[in-house]
């Protein structure tokens, strides 16, 4: 065999679980179409390390986040990467809402997230004193990363373990041998190598779903629709008047949780992300400026200070999501695939949210699955 273990995508799941798998074994390979890292998902998302408040309980989602979270913490501080605890407000603007956040609070309590604290008016009024709300739920253990550095640290460290990383590469053949796949890349200049890998790990994000196909392994349930979420910018100088996140109550089957504030590293806030369905699966992330009123009325029945000129478009991402309208939800689908007779095939699909802040966690799980 050429290589011991092949990572397909240097997202940051991907080089989370590189860097993890390059420390224990040798001939560690990732390949990744585009010409660096996280140039898709992972670099078109709000960067906030969830605390696992909204999961179902005993999900892969609700457990990765969970253990992903702390992981993501000691990781960027043993690391030096730029990360800030800021914490976060879920906000009830009526009453039937109160119902609401209190029943986050239980299903949190059940996941392992313990520290929740229900705020009333006036104890939100001395945290955040221009938001409105009847009261809020506060997470003190969620916070911001910077996701372009904590990629760049996952990149050097699966680099220094030996681990090898070819940009501009695409997979586009996977075939199984007798211990192990044959995989065919192709580069820009259309030149084709092949090579053979005795585990091939999938974390090809939004096309997950085809290369899995591309292996053989065809599973309706696991088919990826696109799903959109645009940002608006909220202009300065009202940027300054928001500490920390602050989120609506979630729709009742997380499609998304809401446009929501997000505070930046450097104190920019951007709002978002919308849920659109993508009539097929394209690469569409422009935003459309006439949403400018639907994100001004949603934020503004928490966010009174704003005004319709303090947004402007900012920028989309698209969510690999195996949960179709309507659908109740979905999981992560990380599995070896040994029982549908593909061993040593692993597939991660329908990492969505919160796949950044369970990165760390992801990398141990797919550690456990590996025979070898
Ligand atoms: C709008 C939005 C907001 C989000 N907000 C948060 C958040 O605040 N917190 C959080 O925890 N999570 C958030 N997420 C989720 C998080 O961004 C993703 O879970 C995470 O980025 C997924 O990483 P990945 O490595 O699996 O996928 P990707 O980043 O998509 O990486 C996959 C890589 O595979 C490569 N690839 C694909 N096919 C091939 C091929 N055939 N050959 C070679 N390479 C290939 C791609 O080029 C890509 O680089 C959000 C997602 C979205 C869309």
């Amino acid at each position: 065999m050429d290589a011991e273990i092949t990572i397909i995508g240097a997202g940051v799941v991907g080089l989370a679980i590189a860097q993890k798998l390059s420390a224990d074994f040798r001939d560690v390979f990732v390949v990744e179409k585009h010409l660096t890292f996280g140039q898709e998902t992972s670099s078109r998302n709000s960067e906030v390390i969830h605390a696992g408040l909204y999961y179902p309980e005993g999900s892969l989602k609700s457990r990765l986040c969970v253990e992903g979270k702390k992981l993501l913490y000691d990781f960027c501080k043993e690391h030096e990467v730029p990360y800030k605890n800021c914490g976060k407000l879920v906000v009830a603007t009526t009453s039937d809402e109160i119902q609401i956040i209190e029943g986050i609070q239980k299903t949190a309590l059940k996941n392992g997230v313990g520290d929740l604290v229900i705020l009333d008016r006036k104890d939100v009024a001395e945290l955040e004193p221009d938001v409105f709300a009847l009261a809020a739920l506060h997470s003190p253990s969620t916070g911001i990363v910077d996701t372009h550095l904590l990629m760049k640290s996952y990149e050097t460290i699966t680099v220094n373990n030996g681990g090898q990383i070819a940009y501009g590469n695409e997979v586009t053949g996977i075939k199984r041998i007798a211990d192990g796949y044959e995989i065919t890349l192709s580069s820009p200049g259309d030149d084709k190598y092949t090579f053979t890998s005795r585990v091939v790990i999938n974390s090809g994000g939004l096309t997950s779903d085809r290369i899995s196909e591309m292996a053989g392994l065809h599973d309706d349930k696991l088919k990826i629709t696109f799903c959109k979420g645009e940002y608006f910018r909220l202009k300065p100088p009202k940027n300054r008047l928001i500490n920390r996140l602050v989120y609506p109550v979630p729709v009742h089957n997380l499609e998304g949780i809401g446009i929501h504030v997000t505070i930046e590293m450097d104190g920019g806030v951007k709002l978002g992300p919308d849920v659109t369905y993508l009539e097929s699966n394209i690469y569409d992330y422009k935003v459309d400026p006439s949403k400018q009123e639907a994100f001004y009325r949603s934020v503004s029945k928490f966010l009174p200070f704003i005004g319709f000129d303090d947004l402007m478009p900012e920028m989309a991402g698209i969510r690999p999501k195996i949960q179709r309208p309507g659908d109740p939800v979905k999981d992560f689908y990380i599995m070896e695939e040994s029982r549908r007779g593909f061993p040593g095939f692993i597939n991660l699909i329908g990492i969505e949210s919160p796949g950044l802040t369970a990165s760390l966690a992801v990398a141990n799980y797919v550690r456990n699955l590996i025979l070898i």
